[in-house]
């Protein structure tokens, strides 16, 4: 599910099953998931979508860099850093996860001087 818009405190998350999109308050998410005994620190589980109920997840890349600077997965890589580091920055992670150093806000500030706001992917892969 990407995200096409983060901004301050509301994502909005573009549905890849159903199409539809939803805004999602950066109250609901939090950083790492448990499953079973263990933690997954680098996934970002987002809430069901409303229209058809589809489950997905954010996965923090552990790498800044992107073979295509400015290409769609690029873009989208980095709002997923940002919105890891933004919810690391207001304590909403799951106990046991060691959290990542953030991205250098400048590079989000270069790549996006009008905003955090993606188009829609073209069928790119996102990541
Ligand atoms: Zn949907």
């Amino acid at each position: 599910m990407p995200i096409t818009a983060f901004y301050d405190n509301t994502l909005t998350l573009h549905c890849a099953r159903c199409g539809g999109t939803q805004d999602v308050p950066l109250d609901l998410l939090v950083v790492g998931i448990l499953r079973e005994a263990t933690v997954e620190p680098l996934t970002i589980a987002l809430p069901p979508c409303p229209a058809c109920n589809g489950q997905e997840f954010l996965f923090h890349p552990q790498e800044y860099a992107h073979p295509h600077p400015g290409s769609y997965g690029h873009l989208h890589r980095l709002l997923v850093i940002a919105l890891y580091d933004r919810l690391v920055a207001l304590g909403k992670v799951q106990d046991g996860v060691t959290t990542l150093p953030p991205l250098d806000p400048a590079v989000l500030a270069d790549w996006f001087p009008e905003g955090l706001v993606l188009p829609m992917s073209t069928g790119e892969e996102a990541g």
